[in-house]
């Protein structure tokens, strides 16, 4: 399972450099695949970084 990296400001800035600004960060499952944010679709509020696959989390 790919590490998730917590996010507790508002913006993700990915340690590649890539912010929302850039290529920015889509919602995504838990194995990276790229999800629609939608309640029925499984998601969890994971977001993956577009440039490096890193995936965040937003954290409560
Ligand atoms: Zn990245």
């Amino acid at each position: 399972m790919p590490k998730i990296i917590y996010v507790y400001q508002e913006e993700i800035e990915c340690d590649c450099g890539n912010t929302s600004f850039q290529s920015g960060f889509f919602a995504c499952l838990e194995d990276g695949s790229l999800v629609e944010p939608t309640i029925d679709s499984g998601w969890d509020g994971l977001y993956v970084c577009m440039e490096c696959d890193q995936i965040f989390k937003y954290a409560d």
